[in-house]
């Protein structure tokens, strides 16, 4: 890996280098999507430009290279999360695609009338909704873990909600909202204990944290690239071979089966099972980029800088009165939430956009979250590995100078 210098790291991100309402865009919203590397936007137009076609099916030579590159990003991605083999990787759009994908098929084998799905109480909606679904279809009952003020999971509770009628635990690896990190192993093992299949909805958590799927043991892994500094319109969904096996398809269409006729149909093997129709060829070779941009730090550096990122700016808040933050968990991504009591945060969003800063506002899809906590909503600023301490300290300042004039 290279020595970490964000001056070289803002260089390969071009976006990041230009005004928005006559200041220099400070990018605070890394939560909701990253930016990209040149190496990620250069990827796909290479793609477009030199090798474009369909995959899987052709014999002439640029089908064939678009499938090995494809295919390509299928290793990189079971090397960047320590999957055992590379038919456990399934593309979809995102994580939501991958939570709806093991509800709607997972679930729909194996759960019924009476059975449970355990979630936490800082569940983004898509790992909220899907289950939801699934059990008003079954006749099973959905089991929320509690959370404390702080924003950390009630673990004594959790142990309370397992039990064999537990089927499905599905919980954030780390909170979009709050940025707290949940043991996910020590969870994991919980409900491996009752019989229970884990999902870990990986989204926030992949581009900050090392992730090994084979020594936390979980079941079904899902991320999106976006947030790792690739392509919207891609994800991942990691799933154990033996469960993916077992399942039925998600969608049927072309390149998912084997055989077909009006009589009977069957099914391809993995991880072609799982994707049906043409998929997403080139935000999916990008994603491969996305992954070496990260490799090339390697994640305990970035993980080191966010959080060093995060520290100052945890301190500059605390010391502005009338700040409060929210989520305040010992272990967390670099994720500050906040409220400022007198300004609304849609407010407060549009008083710092204003001043070049982009941040967002409101519940980020946490409504049961922001209802746990007595709260409409907040302003959220989350770093990537291309912001800086200089950045921080001009936010804090703009918000200090905000909260004097308007609170
Ligand atoms: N879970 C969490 C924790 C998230 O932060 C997000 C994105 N905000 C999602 C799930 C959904 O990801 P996507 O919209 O990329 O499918």
């Amino acid at each position: 890996t290279a020595a970490f210098d964000v001056a070289k790291v803002r260089e390969d991100f071009p976006i990041l280098h230009q005004s928005l309402n006559g200041k220099p865009l400070v990018y605070f919203d890394n939560a909701a999507t990253t930016q990209k590397p040149r190496t990620v936007i250069d990827a796909i137009s290479h793609y477009y430009q030199n090798y474009n076609a369909n995959i899987h099916r052709g014999i002439h030579t640029l089908a064939e290279k678009a499938t090995a590159e494809y295919e390509r990003t299928r290793q990189t991605v079971r090397a960047f999360i320590g999957a055992a083999h590379a038919e456990e990787i399934i593309f979809t759009r995102g994580t939501t695609e991958g939570i709806n994908l093991v509800a709607a098929t997972y679930g729909r084998q194996n759960l019924k009338a009476g059975d449970e799905v355990i979630v936490s109480h800082m569940e983004h909606h898509s790992n909220i909704v899907p289950w939801q679904m699934l059990c008003e279809e079954k006749g099973a009952t959905l089991r929320v873990i509690p959370i404390t003020d702080s924003g950390e999971l009630v673990l004594e509770e959790y142990a309370k909600l397992l039990s064999e009628k537990t089927k499905i635990v599905s919980v954030v690896f780390a909170s979009n909202s709050l940025g707290t990190i949940n043991p996910i192993a020590d969870i994991i093992r919980q409900a491996h204990a009752v019989g229970a299949k884990v999902m870990i909805d990986g989204a926030q958590a992949t581009s900050h944290l090392d992730v090994d799927v084979q020594a936390i043991d979980c079941d079904f892994y899902a991320f999106s690239s976006h947030k790792l500094y690739g392509p919207t319109g891609i994800g991942v969904l990691y799933g154990k071979k033996e469960l993916l096996e077992a399942m039925p398809p998600y969608q049927g269409g072309g390149e998912m089966i084997s055989d077909v006729s009006f009589a009977r149909t069957t099914y391809n093997d993995l991880p072609y099972k799982f994707e049906a129709g043409t998929p997403n060829i080139a935000d999916t070779i990008a994603l491969r980029a996305a992954i070496e941009y990260i490799n090339q730090w390697g994640k305990p550096v970035i993980a080191q800088y966010e959080d060093s990122l995060l520290q100052h700016a945890t301190t500059r808040l605390q010391n502005i009165d009338g700040v409060r933050l929210i989520g305040t968990a010992k272990h967390k991504v670099s994720v500050n939430s906040f409220v400022v009591d007198g300004i609304h945060p849609f407010d407060l969003g549009v008083m710092l956009d204003a001043k070049g800063i982009a941040v967002r506002t409101g519940q980020h899809c946490t409504q049961p979250l922001m209802e746990r906590l007595c709260i409409e909503g907040t302003s959220r600023a989350s770093f990537a590995l291309y912001n800086t301490i200089e950045e921080i300290d001009y936010f804090a300042d703009c918000l200090e100078a905000i909260v004097r004039k308007y609170r």
